[in-house]
């Protein structure tokens, strides 16, 4: 056997960055694999690829299918295994996004860095070792995530990891779930696995429909005119952070409900983390007046996933029934 290849597409983000022309601010400069480079990354060739050198802000769900397309042809092209790197700040939407489509029969392995590579202390050269030791990792291979994400020697399932601060290289976690596996002396050990996809690779069923999916958060005192503008402004659906279980107020459920007879409304929780309420309080804009109304739980998924598995399954041509449908299987699959 010869030696692995892992492909390495950078994408820019904090992992890529140096001091910009100004010599103070940091702007993404550099391919990721350049952190790595000189180093010697013990029998592995790394292939890096630069595809763009941007803040993770910038990166699109059109973008994200023409990345996926891209990791098939890496990987076509001889590629054993692949890492994408990118900015923390959307890498727990993006990698989710990855995972749904699915690209590769094994996980694409995303990561990125908290501490640009010239700061003090910086993760980005761990990360990144982190990120290809475990993309070449054989038990990797029998996970069905589509995607999992490396940062900190934690490996987590690209479904349930949030980025739940601002500056820490700890910034990531996967609340009740716990990291897939860590990494230990450089080497990854698997501590679960996920169950298998409940979806079909959606890469396969892209048809390139332009779907917008808005978010908005429950808040005290609120009124209606967000929601009457997403009525208004021709979104596909829309996804409501709700308090605690879910929960919105009376006012907020009349006018949800109204949406809901037009497009898809799931209610996840600003807590971020356990699931949503299904079948416990009655009151208006509690959650099983907001099921009455047609709203979809988001069971145990954060609005951001929720968003983006909604926004998924509209472009895969599935109807607003059907993703409903697969959205519910979705959202509650893995919970025995
Ligand atoms: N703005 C950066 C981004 O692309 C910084 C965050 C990071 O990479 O950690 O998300």
């Amino acid at each position: 056997m010869g030696i692995p290849t892992v492909a390495v597409i950078s994408m820019g983000g904090t992992i890529s960055c140096a001091p910009g022309d100004d010599g103070r601010a940091l702007v993404p400069r550099t391919d990721a694999a350049d952190v790595i480079s000189g180093d010697s990354v013990d029998g592995v060739e790394v292939r890096s690829v630069q595809w763009s050198l941007s803040d993770s802000s910038e990166i699109t769900f059109n973008e994200l299918i023409r990345l996926a397309r891209e990791i098939r042809r890496q990987a076509a092209d001889g590629a054993d295994a692949v890492v994408v790197t990118q900015g923390t700040d959307s890498l727990e939407e993006s990698a989710y996004a990855l995972s749904l489509l699915r690209p590769l029969d094994r996980p694409v392995v995303c990561t990125g860095a908290m501490r640009a590579p010239t700061a003090p202390g910086s993760d980005a050269a761990s990360n990144l070792r982190a990120a290809i030791a475990t993309a070449l990792h054989p038990e990797l291979a029998q996970s069905s995530a589509g995607a999992v994400v490396v940062m900190n020697d934690e490996i987590h399932s690209a479904k349930w990891v949030q980025k739940h601060h601002t500056q820490r290289v700890d910034a990531f976690t996967s609340t009740d779930r716990g990291p897939l596996g860590v990494l230990y002396e450089g080497r990854p050990r698997f501590l679960r696995q996920d169950p298998p996809p409940s979806l079909p690779a959606l890469l396969d069923r892209e048809t390139g429909r332009h779907v917008r999916v808005a978010l908005l958060t429950a808040v005290l005192d609120q009124d209606t005119a967000l929601i009457e503008a997403v009525a208004r402004s021709g979104y596909h659906g829309l996804v409501i952070e709700g308090m605690g279980g879910g929960h919105v107020s009376g006012v907020v459920a009349r006018a949800l409900g109204a949406l809901a007879r037009d497009i898809p409304v799931v209610y996840a929780s600003r807590s971020r983390a356990g699931a949503v309420l299904e079948r416990t309080y009655g009151s208006p804009g509690a959650e099983l007046d907001l099921i009455d109304r047609g709203a979809v739980p988001a069971g145990e998924l954060p609005a951001l996933k929720a968003r983006v598995l909604l926004t998924m399954l509209l472009r895969s041509g599935f109807s607003r029934r059907e993703a409903e449908a697969l959205l519910r299987r979705e959202a509650h699959a893995g919970t025995r």
